[in-house]
């Protein structure tokens, strides 16, 4: 193996660095015509709530092929928005995973609502459906998968039992934009399907996120809540220029800018090859770290495309010395912008303050947590790039077999 060559002290012991500066685990990659559509939208008369709003989610829906797009301020406010519009209420149960960012289960708590954990696959680390089923109450609500790394959640066992139960599934895609499942490409499948254009998810707005729906009543409602529960049919009935409105339900100011919306506009063009250069970078991994054994590589379905938002290997930590965090802090020494997706929700203070004592317990999402490292993934990743992530992670591996 070629890493032999390079200097076998690890920068972490005061050894030779494989790169000077810190590769990110992910980051934006913006042109200077996206500048230009922001600069067009700051000069003109609507900065926000004009024409780019409807523009941006009208392209964004015919991209996934759902009817409806509503865009939000953020992911987390889409979210907020999606459990709303499902009905969720003071009480009510929504079951999801505890390997995700804190805002998927966030969004239930927003509402007074109580999320149950549900544990993952042993494979893709997505919501295990026959563990959903055990956790089936008459307060059950909705059910909240995430698409984790970019893989889609196994979306047809869930609709299954979603639709036996009379229940909503809101899909968690901020990592799965361009990700496809069974033919069928994500944001047209779930109920409704949330997205997050925080800059390093595949594309950005700065803050931003959307809902995508082929459900009207959905749709109503979602716009209605990201501008305070005020109803827009209300003031598209009156005559242009009249100063009335109804406010019917209490919403929240969520709305995206078209200074944002101008912004995730001009990158749409670019959203296929930026998803099929994570693809390629996927597959260099892939070429470089097959039959590794102090390597689990991510796993892909047959019936599954991932958009590789993430790419999270699992340490084999019977095989290696050190720990995760050993392994975590070597690669970081070493210029490897690495990361950790995620500490299990329920881990959180915040969350063991108030469930504690409570059955959340999901081994096989707690043991992937003490294997998880991401390798940096973003589309403008070098294959220069990739060599330095795998001369390090040979290095650091080397060292701790
Ligand atoms: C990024 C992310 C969110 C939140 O999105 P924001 O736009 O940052 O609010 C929600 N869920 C998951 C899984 C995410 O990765």
């Amino acid at each position: 193996m070629n890493f032999l060559s390079t200097s076998t002290d690890l920068a972490l012991f005061g050894g030779e660095p494989v790169r000077s500066d810190l590769l990110p685990y992910g980051r934006q990659s913006l042109t200077e015509d996206d500048l230009q559509a922001v600069l067009d939208v700051l000069r003109s008369d609507w900065i926000t709530t004009g024409p780019k709003i409807d523009e941006f989610e009208e392209v964004f829906a015919a991209y996934v092929g759902a009817k409806y797009a509503v865009s939000f301020s953020s992911g987390t406010a889409a979210l907020h928005g999606a459990v709303v519009a499902a009905g969720v209420e003071r009480g009510h149960e929504v079951i999801t995973t505890p390997l995700t960012f804190c805002a998927t289960a966030n969004s239930v708590l927003y509402q007074q609502a109580i999320p149950k954990f549900a544990d993952v696959t042993e494979d893709t680390l997505t919501l295990d459906p026959s563990q959903v089923e055990r956790l089936i109450s008459s307060e059950t609500k909705a059910i909240l998968p995430v698409d984790y790394a970019g893989h889609p959640a196994e979306l047809d066992e869930l609709h299954l039992l979603a639709d036996r139960e009379g229940v909503v599934v809101i899909e968690d895609a901020a990592h799965a934009l361009g990700g496809r499942y069974r033919g069928r490409s994500v944001g047209s499948i779930s109920h409704m399907t949330v997205f997050s254009f925080h800059p390093v998810k595949h594309l950005t707005t700065g803050e931003g996120g959307m809902v995508t729906t082929d459900n009207e009543a959905f749709a109503r409602q979602l716009r209605s809540f990201r501008n305070h529960g005020i109803e827009a049919d209300v003031r598209a009935r009156k005559t242009t220029g009249q100063w009335y409105y109804e406010m019917n339900t209490l919403g929240y100011n969520y709305r995206l800018t078209d200074i944002g919306c101008a912004l995730g506009l001009s990158q749409m063009p670019r959203l296929n090859k930026n998803i099929e250069r994570r693809r390629e970078i996927a597959a260099l991994y892939r070429e470089h770290f097959q039959g590794w054994d102090a390597l689990c590589l991510p796993f892909v379905r047959a019936d599954s495309d991932s958009s590789w938002h993430l790419y999270p290997v699992r340490i084999n930590l019977k095989v290696v010395r050190g720990s995760r965090d050993e392994i975590f802090q070597a690669l970081r020494a070493e210029g490897i912008g690495v990361n950790v997706h995620y500490i299990p929700v329920y881990l959180h203070p915040y969350y063991q303050e108030r469930f504690d004592g409570q059955d959340t317990s999901c081994p096989v999402a707690e043991r992937s947590y003490k294997e998880l490292i991401s390798l940096p993934m973003f589309q403008s990743m070098t294959d220069e790039d990739v060599q330095d992530v795998v001369t390090a992670v040979g290095k650091v591996i080397q060292y701790f077999s």
